[in-house]
């Protein structure tokens, strides 16, 4: 893969960087920059060797055309204040303004473009419609630079289009993100423990696959335990239930068993009354579910405390962990308990710890944690998925 050595001369070169600075936002403020922290050093490199810099990503998912809610300006501003430096901003993405203050750019500057996907030719099903789009982007630089991580499994325009009309490489971030993913796939140290939660088992069922013949354990929680549960006969009342993957979960567990494989499941559960930070709450062994005073309206919303210290106890005891998918529903206290042992679990390894997932990112710092004490956050949900799965990836592809 192409990285920014191999780039030509930098000073005074226009150069457009991809980059995954979709936040969550709440009206205008963000709650929760990581994304843009990431973005930062392969930004600095660019501003430190001269370049002119065009930033541009997607922000949530507006459909094709402008939408005030998911403008990119109040991350420019926070840009700026993590480069300490001013960075322009211009709502457009392409089109005379855009072109306009490309051309005013100076080197070392930088300017933040509006979101992509408020042009349809970005996320376009059909070729032409987003080979014509990267067609006007590229006419905003002389060199691409890929460093939107998150978005690097998506065939779209800027991330897979883009990058064949241009000189082009991957950043920084989308280095370190691969640096750590290659360790958890090529020889990861033993014992190897993956920890998967978070709602859908269907989300999921790739990486146990490909995971399967490469742990030496897999800790099951979150919404996706409801579906092993039933799968082994228990009750799970009102619980998140697949019915379609009950099956697959059958096979999985005959699959680990001839491996060597342990799948660990939750012994007790939190049983709430309801779907609500108000609701009743009881702990009930995970085979007696329904014995409690709400009976089949019972629902699971996180791993009980004896879980939590088993599951807690097996993550200390691994040389490499990767965990996906909060316990339980940790955006109401009430049921957080199992996602913040398991974060600080990890912050106890010996080796290397791994967090993939937009929701897991956000659980570990809304409950507190600070990214240094993990081996890695990963910017990228998905794309972590996927490079675990062994899927090749449209973004990675065309850098190579
Ligand atoms: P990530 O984004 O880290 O990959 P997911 O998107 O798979 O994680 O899952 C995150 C969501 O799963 C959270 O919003 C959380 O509330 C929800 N969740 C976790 N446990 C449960 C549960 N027992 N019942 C319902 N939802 C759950
Ligand atoms: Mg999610």
């Amino acid at each position: 893969m192409r990285t920014l050595k191999d780039l030509p001369e930098l000073s005074g070169t226009r150069v457009i960087v991809r980059c995954d600075l979709n936040v969550p936002l709440d009206g205008k403020t963000i709650t929760d920059d990581g994304r843009v922290r990431a973005s930062v050093p392969t930004l600095m490199y660019l501003i430190e060797r001269g370049a002119k810099v065009i930033v541009i990503s997607h922000l949530g998912r507006p459909e094709g055309a402008p939408d005030p809610q998911y403008s990119l300006e109040p991350v420019a501003k926070r840009l700026g204040e993590l480069l300490g430096k001013p960075v322009g901003f211009v709502e457009e993405t392409v089109g005379a303004k855009a072109s306009r203050a490309v051309s005013e750019l100076g080197s070392g500057e930088v300017l933040v473009l509006e979101n992509l996907r408020f042009n349809p030719g970005e996320t376009a099903k059909d070729d032409a419609g987003r080979e014509e789009f990267a067609k006007d982007l590229s006419e905003l630089g002389d060199v691409f630079v890929s460093d939107g991580f998150g978005v690097v499994h998506r065939k779209q325009a800027s991330v897979y289009d883009l990058p064949k009309l241009l000189p082009s490489a991957a950043g920084l971030l989308i280095e370190a993100e691969l640096k750590v993913l290659e360790r958890l796939t090529d020889s990861p140290e033993k014992p190897y423990v993956v920890v998967l939660g978070g709602s859908k088992v269907s989300d999921k069922l790739g990486v146990i696959d490909h995971l399967l013949p490469r742990v030496n354990k897999i800790l099951v929680g979150g919404g996706m335990v409801f579906t092993f549960l039933t799968a082994l006969g228990n009750k799970v009342g009102s619980s998140l239930l697949e019915k379609d993957q009950i099956e697959t979960c059958l096979g999985y567990l005959a699959k680990a068993k001839e491996l060597g494989v342990e799948i660990v499941l939750p012994t007790d559960i939190v049983v709430a009354s309801k779907f609500g930070a108000d609701a009743e709450v009881q702990i009930t062994s995970a085979s007696t579910m329904e014995e409690t005073p709400f009976g089949d309206k019972g629902l699971g919303l996180d791993i009980g405390p004896d879980s939590a210290k088993l599951f807690a106890d097996n993550i200390r005891s691994a040389k490499t962990v990767f965990w996906n998918g909060p316990m339980g529903v940790f955006e109401m206290d009430k049921f957080a308990n199992g996602t913040r042992e398991v974060a600080k679990a990890l912050t106890e390894v010996h080796g290397l710890s791994v967090v993939g997932g937009g929701d897991s990112a956000a659980a570990v710092r809304q409950l507190g944690f600070e990214d240094n004490q993990f081996g890695h956050i990963s910017t990228g949900g998905g794309a972590s998925l996927e490079y675990l799965e062994g899927k090749t990836m449209p973004g990675l592809e065309v850098l190579k």
